[in-house]
């Protein structure tokens, strides 16, 4: 099960346990082994979800709560916390401060996505304030260093390599000197992988390692190989200290679930995931955050981060403002079927809103979700600047209603049912307390 579908199975079965006039045991059977199936559908560990499910069922005892009480909230908390015991190791990885010169050697098998990776790592810090740069010690592939090299002058960041040399060890040297040199804060050092572990490969990263004495060792996974994730990470964790993983290629097909409990297993934080080809196609990796997205209550930190590392700096204020007066009105949700049929950068933004990304844009309808927004907007055209702008429910009377039909040419029903979506995003708009994230002065903070 890919890792959007886990999320959309994890909140079905909650949300049908909250529908049900009794919880009994019975219900909560049925919701534990509903989820269980969809995480082992996910390819995580049959003993991992047996221990999941049972630690659950030893915290809720349905006879002993007291009436009154709320089961269905204590069972969703249990669960939110299970899912978050399965993938935290309580080992919070190295952060690189700005100022210092942080050295970062990414390590892994060849394909696994580790040059992609090393240029949205850079890229990702640059947003944030930093002078990366990327050397590539990577002496083995050919066509690496053309490959870092191409990423690297399409972002815009400092690289070192060269044709002639084959030591890796000296072009990481040399590399470290250079950018050491220029103030860079943030070195990146790209270095060889193989189609598999094999000794060569691991003595090469002891040896520029040692050469280089980085401040962080980055392991790169294909997240796409399941619960094979756990003996990779374990071996390349032994060779070569990995101090954090980045998961990569957990975009849309991946069976994610499987990858990142397995790396969990093996007391290695994940700290990004890679989503996509594209550079901007990374995020942070907090366990909070990510069990709160799949549980379908959005991910308001990881939104914060995502705003601050791909929009840019002049069109950020413009954002917090709307996002601070807390008002989602018609017209932003039309300003925001915009972007999603852009497919731009705020797109990335808006999917992780609770609501946006699962039920309104699913994965795999992305054709059907953007002939509705189109529906919806052409609608919207027919409204009045007071009704686009209203924030009053109510405002939409019947003769409205039937007055937008008429102009946009669609049956009343359709009117309706655009109006029941705004409902319901607007209704988790209002749950959302952005103002808590984002202080008054606007300077955004996760
Ligand atoms: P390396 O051999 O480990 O350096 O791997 P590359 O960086 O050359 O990546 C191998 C392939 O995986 C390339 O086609 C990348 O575009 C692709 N890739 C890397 N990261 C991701 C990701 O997060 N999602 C997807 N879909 N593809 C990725």
């Amino acid at each position: 099960m890919v890792l959007a579908e886990l999320g959309g199975s994890i909140s079905r079965a909650l949300a049908r346990m909250s529908s049900a006039t009794v919880v009994d045991e019975s219900v909560l059977r049925e919701c534990l082994n509903e989820i269980a199936r969809a995480l082992m559908q996910s390819d995580v560990r049959f003993k991992t979800v047996c221990d999941l499910q049972a630690n659950i069922r030893k915290t809720v005892n349905l006879e002993a709560l007291a009436a009154g009480t709320n089961k269905r909230r204590i069972i969703e908390t249990s669960v939110g916390k299970e899912l978050c015991k399965m993938l935290d190791t309580g080992k919070p990885a190295f952060v690189p401060k700005k100022g210092k010169p942080n050295v970062v050697m990414f390590v892994g098998l060849q394909g696994s996505g580790k040059t992609t990776t090393c240029t949205k790592y850079a890229h990702y810090h640059q947003r944030k304030g930093f002078k990366p740069s990327l050397v590539c010690a990577d002496t083995f592939r050919a066509g690496a260093f053309d490959q870092l090299k191409q990423n690297a002058t399409k972002a815009k960041i400092p690289f070192y390599g060269s044709y002639m040399e084959s030591d890796p060890v000296k072009i990481a040297v040399e590399g470290l000197e250079k950018f050491r040199q220029e103030k860079s804060d943030l070195i990146i050092i790209d270095t060889s992988g193989r189609h598999m572990q094999e000794a060569a490969l691991f003595e090469e990263m002891r040896q520029v390692a040692e050469a280089t004495k980085p401040d962080l060792v980055i392991f790169v996974m294909d997240g796409s190989i399941g619960q094979a994730a756990f003996d990779q990470a374990q071996a390349f964790k032994q060779s070569a200290s990995v101090g954090a993983v980045i998961v990569t290629k957990l975009d849309g097909h991946a069976k994610g679930g499987g990858a990142l409990s397995a790396v969990a297993a093996t007391k290695s934080p994940v700290i990004f995931i890679g989503t996509g080809e594209h550079i901007d196609d990374f995020d942070v990796f907090n366990v909070e955050p990510f069990v709160a997205r799949l549980l379908g209550r959005g991910d308001l930190p990881g939104l914060i981060d995502k705003m601050e590392s791909i929009v840019p700096a002049d069109q950020q204020s413009e954002l917090v403002a709307k996002l601070s007066e807390g008002a989602f009105t018609l017209r932003l949700l039309y300003e925001q079927f915009q972007n999603l049929l852009k497919m731009g950068p705020m797109s990335q933004i808006f999917s992780m809103l609770p609501g946006f990304s699962s039920e309104l844009m699913p994965k795999g309808q992305e054709k059907q979700s953007k002939e509705k927004f189109k529906r919806y907007m052409t609608i919207m055209d027919s409204m009045t600047p007071a009704e686009l702008d209203s924030t009053n429910p109510k405002l939409m009377t019947e003769s409205r209603i039937i007055r937008v039909a008429r102009g946009s040419g669609r049956k009343v029903k359709d009117v309706m049912e655009m109006l029941e979506e705004y409902k319901r995003l607007a209704k988790m708009w209002s749950k959302l307390n952005v103002s808590k994230l984002i202080p008054p002065n606007g300077k955004m903070s996760a």
